[in-house]
């Protein structure tokens, strides 16, 4: 009898460290390019195949959500790859890059703020 394969059930977790994982044993880290947003709150990156050179796949990120959906065969089956991997990687980088200063305008905003309750306005 033949059995009907199931896919994987990913927790988002699961999905997001296997994703890492692949990226990381791919050469594709640093490789995704910024093609801008569609409006609707996705970002979308096309990042090189790792078999056939001059080819891409696009890959959309939500950021709202934090996930992703890559073109390539695992990813038309829900299936965590590199890609999207490495789009997870170039997302979490830029994040860390604007904590500092994002953190700095907090920090300057809430001296204000001080400063302004300390005139007795
Ligand atoms: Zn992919």
């Amino acid at each position: 009898m033949a059995t009907k394969r199931q896919a994987r059930q990913w927790t988002a977790e699961a999905w997001r460290v296997r994703a890492l994982e692949l990226c990381e044993q791919s050469t594709l880290l640093h490789t995704p390019r910024s093609r801008g947003a569609d409006g609707q709150g996705i970002e979308v990156y096309t990042v090189p195949t790792r078999t056939r050179q001059g080819h891409e796949h696009v890959v959309r990120y939500q950021a709202a959500t934090g996930t992703t959906q890559c073109d390539c065969v695992a990813g038309s089956y829900g299936a965590p790859c590199c890609h999207a991997g490495a789009v997870l990687a170039a997302v979490a980088q830029r994040t860390q890059a604007c904590s500092p200063a994002a953190a700095a305008a907090t920090r300057d905003y809430q001296t204000w703020c001080a400063w302004f309750e300390r005139q007795g306005a």
